[in-house]
C-alpha cells in the first residue's frame, strides 16, 4: 500500500501545473533568478520555484527501480531524468583521467567520493542550464545527509520519493538486471514471487524482458554480482536512515512501498503523486 509520510500533495501537483502551464518559465527565470550558487566546479542558478520546473529526489535501495519511475516521471512531466549512476559508467566508458579509480569503487559496490559525485552532478546540472533546463528528477543522489546539505546549497528540492521493497525482492532484481549492450535499455529477466508473511501482501514481479532484437545483446552490471549487490545494500541501509531523517524532518519525504511490478505499481504512484488525472488528460491528447 502506498503510504504518504507528512506531504501535502498540493505541493507535487502545483509544480506539474507549472510544468504545463507555465510556456515562459525558462525566460521569467531568466530575468529574475538568483544569484548563482557554487556546486563542485559550477554555478547554478537557484531558482524561485514559481519559475522552474520540478526539483524532485528518488530514493531507494539498489534494484527497487528508481530508474525506471523516475524515467517514466520524466517523459510524463518532461523535466530530465539525472541517474549519477549513470554519470558515473559514462565516465567509466569515456576512460577518462579518474576511470581507472572508479573501476575499482563501482566494483567493490563502495561509494564514490563526494567530490567526485558532486563534479560530475554539477558538470550536468551546468550542461542543463545551459540547454533551458530548469527542473530535474535526481536519481541516486543524494545518498548521504552531507550531499543532501550540498544539494541544498543549489537547490530547494519540492519533493522527495522513497520507493521501497523487502530486501530479498531487491536482491533477485538486481541479479535479474540486464542492459541491452547496443541500445542502452533496461531489461530484468528475474520472475518474483513472493509470499506475504503474518498477513502482509505477498508480491510478485513479471520479467521485463526484451524484444527479441536486444536479445542477444543483453549484459550484466559488473556491480550485479550477488557480493557485490549485498555491499551496496548494506551500505545503502547503513546512510539512507539519516537521509531519510533528513527528508523527513522537513515535511519532504513521500513513502512508497510498491506493490508488486510496474503495471501494479505506476498507476498506484500516479495517485501518490496526484499525478493519474494528468497522465489520462496527457494520453486523450496524444
Ligand atoms: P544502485 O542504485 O543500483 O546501487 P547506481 O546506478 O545508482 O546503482 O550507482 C552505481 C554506483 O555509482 C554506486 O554503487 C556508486 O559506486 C556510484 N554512485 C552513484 N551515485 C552515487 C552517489 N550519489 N554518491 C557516491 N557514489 C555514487
Amino acid at each position: 500500500m502506498a503510504a504518504i509520510t507528512r506531504f501535502s500533495k498540493h505541493s507535487a501537483i502545483s509544480h506539474v501545473r507549472r510544468c504545463l502551464y507555465s510556456a515562459s518559465a525558462a525566460a521569467a527565470a531568466e530575468s529574475n533568478s538568483h544569484a548563482p550558487s557554487p556546486i563542485g566546479n559550477y554555478k547554478i542558478t537557484r531558482r524561485d520555484p514559481s519559475e522552474r520546473n520540478v526539483q524532485w529526489v528518488f530514493l531507494g535501495s539498489p534494484g527497487v527501480g528508481k530508474g525506471t519511475y523516475a524515467s517514466r516521471l520524466s517523459t510524463l512531466l518532461g523535466v530530465p531524468h539525472i541517474a549519477t549512476g549513470d554519470l558515473v559508467r559514462e565516465e567509466l566508458a569515456s576512460s577518462g583521467p579518474i576511470a581507472k579509480q572508479l573501476t575499482e569503487i563501482v566494483n567493490q559496490g563502495k561509494l564514490v567520493s563526494d567530490e567526485i559525485i558532486i563534479s560530475l552532478l554539477s558538470k550536468r546540472l551546468k550542461a542543463g542550464e545551459a540547454k533551458g533546463e530548469s527542473g530535474f528528477l535526481l536519481d541516486g543522489f543524494p545518498r548521504t545527509t552531507n550531499q543532501a546539505e550540498i544539494l541544498e546549497g543549489v537547490a530547494d528540492i519540492d519533493l522527495v520519493v522513497n520507493l521501497r521493497l523487502p530486501e530479498s525482492v531487491l536482491i533477485e532484481k538486481c541479479l535479474g538486471r540486464r542492459i541491452c549492450g547496443q541500445c542502452g535499455k533496461n531489461f530484468n529477466v528475474a520472475s518474483i514471487d513472493v509470499k506475504g508473511l503474518n498477513g502482509s501482501p505477498g508480491i510478485s514481479m513479471a520479467p521485463l524482458l526484451p524484444p527479441s532484437s536486444c536479445m542477444s545483446k543483453l549484459v550484466t552490471r559488473s556491480d550485479d554480482t550477488e557480493q557485490v549487490v549485498k555491499e551496496r545494500l548494506r551500505i545503502y541501509n547503513e546512510k539512507s536512515q539519516p537521509l531519510e531523517d533528513y527528508y523527513r524532518n522537513q515535511g519532504k519525504l513521500m513513502e512508497f512501498d510498491l506493490p508488486g511490478g510496474i503495471p501494479e505499481s505506476w498507476p498506484k504512484l500516479l495517485e501518490a503523486l496526484n499525478l493519474d488525472e494528468f497522465e489520462e488528460r496527457r494520453s486523450v491528447a496524444a
